[in-house]
């Protein structure tokens, strides 16, 4: 069965429509799919779920927050789309997304004395919402930086100028939004945050103290090594494993829908539950 349970439509940071993300699961023969935007469901709009061929859909949500100061990703899947708790959690995110992003503008205008990049952004953003990856954009298009890496390198990454974190909710809080909604709250890219293996295993406590019962064992392009990693300290702790592309346009090859790794046997799909 082949499975993708992290993919990102133009509702958020990706290149395709949520009809066109599904149009290619479908050709990619995806058996389960989840749109996973960052902390919206608006995708869900745009699809009717329960009468698409050969493809099951579940309902998902990839949800931004921060933890000791780093910023975090949960995902939650096979959520009740209806759910008032979650739809309240998922306003409060995008409230404080179009803040973050007026600070943004603002922080880049200021330090690189450019004219304010909101609107430009906001075109490029269409009918997503904002993110840093729409900042990145503009600085390539008005030749601020040569690509969208370097953007990121020099002006939105980690601790630079356009890396505004505060604006979250817990890890608490956005974790309680998915279990209020039936999902399953799934850590995102355990290895992305560069944490020490103690600090990855100290975040897992206080995510499964507060609900979450999953972990990405999969996410992307990863080696064997880092598959069996995760896939260890997963078993360890109980939890449900999750994989998926975290797919968001067809340029980069390094995330294309449905080819990753596979799950490893040892592992209990997140799906088995649903
Ligand atoms: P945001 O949700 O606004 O905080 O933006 C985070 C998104 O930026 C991630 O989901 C990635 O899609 C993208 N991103 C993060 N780092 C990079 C990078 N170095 N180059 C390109 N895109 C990146
Ligand atoms: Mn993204
Ligand atoms: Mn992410
Ligand atoms: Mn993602």
């Amino acid at each position: 069965m082949k499975v993708d349970l992290h993919t990102h439509s133009t509702r958020s940071d990706g290149s395709l429509d949520p009809a066109a993300l599904v149009m290619l699961a479908q050709q990619r023969r995806i058996d389960m799919l989840s749109i996973t935007d960052h902390d919206t469901i608006a995708a869900y709009r745009d699809i009717d779920v329960h009468h698409l061929s050969g493809i099951r859909i579940i309902p998902g949500i990839e949800l931004s927050t921060t933890w000791r100061g780093i910023g975090i990703h949960i995902l939650g899947l096979n959520i009740d789309l209806d759910n008032r708790e979650l739809q309240r959690g998922v306003d409060q995110q995008l409230a404080a997304r179009e803040q973050r992003a007026v600070e943004i503008a603002r922080r880049l205008q200021k330090k690189l004395d450019i004219d304010d990049p909101l609107p430009a952004v906001r075109a490029i953003a269409g009918h997503g919402n904002i993110g840093r990856p729409h900042f990145a954009r503009h600085l390539v298009n008005n030749d601020v930086t040569k690509s969208m890496d370097v953007a990121f390198q020099k002006y939105l990454g980690s601790g630079k100028i356009g890396d505004v974190r505060e604006s979250w909710a817990d890890l608490a809080s956005v974790t309680r939004w998915i279990t209020a909604a039936n999902g399953t709250a799934v850590l995102a890219h355990p290895l992305k945050y560069k944490l020490t293996r103690t600090r990855l295993l100290e975040l897992l406590d206080d995510f499964t103290g507060a609900g979450g019962s999953g972990m990405e064992v999969v996410n992307g392009q990863q080696n064997e090594e880092q598959t069996l990693k995760l896939a260890k300290i997963c078993n360890a702790r109980g939890l449900l494993a999750s994989c998926g592309s975290d797919f968001h346009n067809t340029e980069s090859g390094w995330s294309a829908m449905g080819s990753y790794s596979k799950l490893p046997d040892s592992c209990t799909p997140v799906w088995s539950c649903w």
